[in-house]
């Protein structure tokens, strides 16, 4: 695996693909993908080149959803890597207190996929969300709630995933009555990397339930001008009163008073 690096290139030449440290390198419109995963074919059906351009194709689709959903349209071709899950968990999985299908610090990072499928492309969905925010406002750190939440919005939504499922909605109706609802202050650290797996699973939920609140009272255009004004005005209680009359307290306090 990575120790090919240390044999001569000839040699590591002749040997399978697969993962070997070193990225195979594939550009469309918006977007560079590097891959270095455990496919030993370049050619045919399921070989390396179809995975990539798949990809490729999945990321572009991706891009136009930005726009039409979030008003969001990076100028600048946005990094995608794709790990063998081995190389990832070595070299980055200690980043965070839980597992993770992937990342974003200024390019996206994506944990040990061979194949397009259905999860691989909303993490593909997820992480094209922090890229974009991060793209029109580089120095602007959001909240977690937003920008999770927003992300965990656009995954679902690319599947036609509207609203909470009956199971989240439990999930939430218990952390409410047990006490384990996180409050605004968890909530809007800037990420939730540091959260155990338990804290984290409901960050994301309450984050995600958030933006679905706000959809499903204000509209999805509410959200695409939430967005826009975000990151253009850098001051998202402004942004807030503007898109939806509520301030971030008032429109958390609605969101859960809907499981009281
Ligand atoms: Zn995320």
């Amino acid at each position: 695996m990575i120790a090919l690096l240390a044999l001569p290139a000839a040699f590591a030449a002749a040997r399978p693909r697969g993962a070997d440290g070193r990225f195979e390198k594939r550009e469309s419109s918006h977007f560079v993908l590097h891959q270095d995963v455990d496919i030993d074919e370049s050619g045919g059906l399921r070989g390396s080149r179809r995975f990539e351009q798949q990809v490729l194709q999945e990321l572009e689709v991706a891009y136009e959803r930005l726009d039409a959903f979030l008003g969001l349209r990076p100028s600048r071709r946005i990094a995608v890597f794709i790990y063998d899950g081995e190389v990832f968990d070595a070299r980055l999985g200690g980043r965070f207190r839980f597992q993770i299908a992937g990342f974003f610090n200024g390019a996206i990072h994506i944990r040990g996929a061979t194949q397009l499928t259905v999860e691989l492309g909303r993490v593909l969905h997820h992480e094209l969300v922090h890229a974009a925010f991060h793209a029109a406002a580089p120095s602007l750190v959001l909240p977690a709630w937003l920008n999770e939440g927003v992300a965990e919005w656009f995954e679902a939504r690319a599947l036609s995933k509207r609203h909470l499922s009956a199971g989240e909605l439990a999930y939430l109706s218990r952390a409410l009555s047990s006490g384990a609802w996180l409050g605004l202050g968890t909530l809007s650290q800037p990420n939730f990397a540091r959260l155990p797996a338990g804290g984290a699973r409901l960050a994301y939920l309450q984050s995600y339930g958030m933006v679905e609140h706000l959809v499903r009272v204000y509209g999805e255009r509410a959200l695409r001008e939430l967005c826009r004004d975000v990151v253009r005005g850098r001051d998202l209680e402004r942004s807030l009163l503007r898109s939806v009359h509520r301030g971030v307290r008032e429109l958390e306090a609605d969101f859960q008073a809907e499981f009281s």
